[in-house]
This record gives structure tokens, C-alpha cells and sequence, in this order.
């Protein structure tokens, strides 16, 4: 019986100062006071300028702590970027690679982002790979082939259950308030597990965690959250405030 522990990451993207930090403190703090009742692992993606301050606040509530991209090579004349390394460094334990921001503000392509994700697995950290249409591919009918693509393009031969987590962020979705229906959810993250199956085997690929992204919120975590296959959010927008991520938390809260 193949036991995957649902996860709700919050990717916070360009935003946050310390004076922020309050907001992921109260969290943690409402993980705490949840204890056991909490069926899911809670993991904030901060911006790498305070990822350490992260892990300070993080750590009585293990809550994980993720970047956001990474490089690469593990250290050299790359002004600006971070490798894998040094996140773990300074406390990552995961970290997003090929969010269609990237993807899309940065040119990256399917084997950049296989090759990123293969640089977070050296440095010993989960590579969270995003994948997902946007709206004219969706509209063609093209979602499944792009997913095709996508996962054969950028998830290294080397994934295991412990070391990837894939994100299904349709483009259209992220920032939106549109979200798909559950049926089309459903049937986007079997298609990946079963491609994901042909990749690693089915063994391994049942054991990788499948998040669903885009628009999630307090108002329909749970709807999105049972559906079958997907476990777990990768949460934008509503990650930022305490009250809004910690709603979407509580979906995971058994009784
Ligand atoms: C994201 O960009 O990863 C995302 C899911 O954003 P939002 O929740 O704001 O749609």
C-alpha cells in the first residue's frame, strides 16, 4: 500500500521582507498547536534572501523550508545565481524548479529545468518540478501533450519518491482565481503518474507526490485537496498571509 504524505508548499516568489516574517511564524506556530491532527507536511518557499531566517522560524514547528530555483553548476562565475549547494547551505531542504514564470521570464526549457532538478538531487535536495499548459495549449487540447513533454523533458531518470515532488500548475490558473474542474485535475495528475511510470517505473512514480497549483484557497483546498492522485498545493498568493495559508492548511486537519 503505497502511503504518500500530502504536502502544502507556499511559494512566495518575488515578495517579503523580514518584516514579514511574522506571517510564516504565526503558522508555524498554528502547525504546532495542530500537532498530530495535521495529516500533511507544511513547507514554506521563501525568496533566498531569507531563507535562513526561514529555518530560525521554522524549525520548532518542523515546517521545511524551500527555494526557488537554483543553478546548475555547483559553484562558479554565475554572478547573480544560486547552485543547489548553497541552498542547502543555508537551510533548504527543496527547492521549485521550472515554475512557468521561470519558464516563461527566463526562457528556461524542458532540459534546463531537468538539468536544475538534477543539480538539486546532488546537493541532497527534493527538486519540486512544475509543469502545467497555458491557456491557448488548453485551449487546442494540447494539456496532455504538454504534460508529455514536460515530464519526459524535465524529470531526471534518477527521481525517486523522496527526491521529486511534481507540481501540476496549469499556467491559466496561477494568479487567476480560475481553477479547472475536478474531473479535469483527476485526470491531469493520473496522466502524470502514469507517465511518470513509464520514465522511472510504476513502483517509484507511485510513491512521487503529485501537487495540484493555481488558485488555491482557503474557500476550495478541500475540494482540490480529494481529489484523487493530487497531494498535496503548491500555494502562491494565498501563502503570503497566515490566515489564508493556514485555512488551506486546516484541509488537511483529520478529525
Ligand atoms: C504558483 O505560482 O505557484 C501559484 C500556485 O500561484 P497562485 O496560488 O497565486 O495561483
Amino acid at each position: 500500500m503505497v502511503q504518500r504524505k500530502p504536502l502544502v508548499a507556499g511559494n512566495w516568489k518575488m515578495n517579503g521582507l523580514a518584516a514579514d516574517l511574522g506571517e510564516i511564524s504565526r503558522c508555524c506556530e498554528h502547525v504546532a498547536e495542530l500537532g498530530t491532527s495535521l495529516a500533511a507536511e507544511v513547507m514554506f518557499c521563501p525568496p533566498a534572501t531569507l531563507i535562513s531566517a526561514t529555518v530560525e522560524r521554522c524549525r520548532s514547528a518542523r515546517v521545511a523550508v524551500g527555494a526557488q530555483d537554483c543553478h546548475v553548476a555547483q559553484s562558479g562565475a554565475h554572478t547573480g545565481d544560486l547552485s543547489a549547494h548553497m541552498l542547502r547551505d543555508a537551510g533548504a531542504s527543496a527547492v521549485i524548479v521550472g515554475h512557468s514564470e521561470r519558464r516563461g521570464d527566463h526562457g528556461e526549457t524542458d532540459a534546463l529545468v531537468g538539468a536544475k532538478a538534477a543539480a538539486a538531487h546532488d546537493a541532497g535536495l527534493t527538486a519540486i518540478i512544475c509543469i502545467g499548459e497555458t491557456a491557448g495549449q488548453r485551449h487546442y487540447g494540447l494539456t496532455l501533450n504538454v504534460l508529455e513533454r514536460q515530464i519526459s523533458g524535465s524529470v531526471p531518470n534518477a527521481a525517486t519518491g523522496s527526491n521529486t515532488i511534481i507540481a501540476y500548475e496549469p499556467v491559466w490558473a496561477i494568479g487567476t482565481g480560475l481553477t479547472p474542474t475536478p474531473d479535469d485535475v483527476a485526470n491531469a495528475h493520473a496522466f502524470m503518474r502514469e507517465r511518470l511510470g513509464g520514465l522511472i517505473g510504476a513502483a517509484e512514480a507511485a510513491q512521487i507526490r503529485l501537487l495540484y497549483g493555481g488558485s488555491v484557497k482557503p474557500a476550495n483546498a478541500r475540494e482540490l485537496m480529494q481529489i484523487a492522485d493530487v497531494d498535496g498545493a503548491l500555494v502562491g498568493g494565498a501563502s503570503l498571509k497566515a490566515n489564508d495559508f493556514c485555512g488551506i492548511i486546516d484541509a488537511f486537519v483529520t478529525k
